[in-house]
């Protein structure tokens, strides 16, 4: 096979009905482009007939490879370890349910031509998703870019185009908790956007539960921010002003107004209550981060990997996970 220029990295998680007509629409986009393309499949533990279907194409055309992950990683660590195995010069990662239109690649190829390092996919529009994903969505993204260090543009999701002195930074990160689009903020180079209108799932249904969005919008704000780590000093310093005001007062009351008016039990209780709250959220915030220390200080490997087809040699992927210094 001619090295390739182009790889297109596609994480799949149960897409047994997307895959093929990714696999035409990929294919049409790469006539028109000026170098020949590889396409990553990375099977993220599936439980449908995904693997398969990428076993048979890998057979059928040499352009096609794929790694298969032992078990559900998530989609960040799928597309991380995609990244890994990318030869071309340019990668591009997308989604394999179509959401992210195989169309748009000629465009971002173009930027990557007039010299940007990073084309990213912005969202104009959300078809067909619901008010409450949108909404949500919606009120993450700007309250990331609020509190997060780096700029992490609005609205953009992993559908990007990464060039190769990026890549090898970014293969470089040791860190687990990989938020994608931050990192890729974080590397810095020339970057830019290109502007697109995302369609709804060609087949299949969403992956990624309320819960999974969470879990990853969580970790944006708390791996590229440390302010909800100050948010406790600023509720205590609030909290400490309240209690001298309190001490002020009753002092006020005692010395100088005869028939006390202080409010009993209720009072009290307001105020344990409130502490109490301000104490265990302060801890939760804490433990956030404790956490993510923990998980980096184990130093695991990101992902295992039961099974990889159409890299040349296993010696080349052995070595490629050793530098990494990962077994699989
Ligand atoms: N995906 C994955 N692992 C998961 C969940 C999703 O690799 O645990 C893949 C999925 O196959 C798809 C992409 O990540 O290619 C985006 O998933 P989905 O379409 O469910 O999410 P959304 O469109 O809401 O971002
Ligand atoms: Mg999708």
């Amino acid at each position: 096979m001619v090295s390739p220029k182009y790889s297109l990295v596609v994480p799949v998680y149960n897409e047994e009905k997307n895959i093929l007509e990714l696999y035409r629409r990929v294919s049409a986009v790469g006539e028109q482009l000026d170098g020949a393309i590889e396409l990553i499949f990375v099977n993220d533990g599936s439980r449908d007939r995904t693997l398969q279907i990428v076993r048979d194409l890998h057979q059928n055309d040499p352009r096609v490879s794929y790694l298969s992950l032992a078990r559900n990683f998530g989609h960040q660590i799928a597309v991380t370890a995609g990244l890994n195995f990318a030869r071309g010069e340019v990668a591009i990662v997308m989604d394999a349910d179509l959401q992210d239109p195989p169309e748009l690649i000629v465009e971002m190829v173009s930027k990557w031509q007039n010299g940007f390092q990073v084309v990213y996919a912005q969202r104009t529009q959300r078809q067909k998703e619901s008010w409450f994903k949108r909404g949500t969505a919606y009120i993450f993204y700007r309250l990331l870019q609020h509190l997060a260090d780096v700029d992490i543009p609005t609205d953009t999701g992993d559908f990007c185009l990464i060039d190769r002195q990026v890549l090898d930074i970014l293969n470089a990160m040791p860190e687990r908790n990989r938020y994608m689009r931050g990192l890729r903020a974080w590397i810095g180079f020339r970057q830019t956007s290109v502007q697109f209108d995302r369609p709804p799932r060609f087949a299949g249904k969403v992956n990624y539960t309320f819960g999974k969005s969470l879990a990853l919008a969580l970790n944006g704000l708390v791996s590229f921010s440390k302010v909800p780590l100050r948010l406790s000093t600023y509720v205590g310093l609030f909290a400490a002003a309240i209690a001298v005001l309190m001490a002020l007062l009753v002092l006020y009351w005692r010395l100088f107004v005869p028939q006390s008016p202080l409010t009993g039990f209720t009072m009290i209780l307001v105020a344990i209550f409130f502490l109490g709250a301000v104490q265990l959220v302060s801890i939760g915030i804490l433990g956030e981060y404790v956490g993510r220390i923990y998980e980096e200080v184990k130093g695991r490997p990101i992902y295992t990997l039961a099974e990889v087809g159409g890299f040349s040699s296993h010696a080349d992927f052995k070595q490629k996970l050793g530098s990494r210094g990962e077994e699989s």
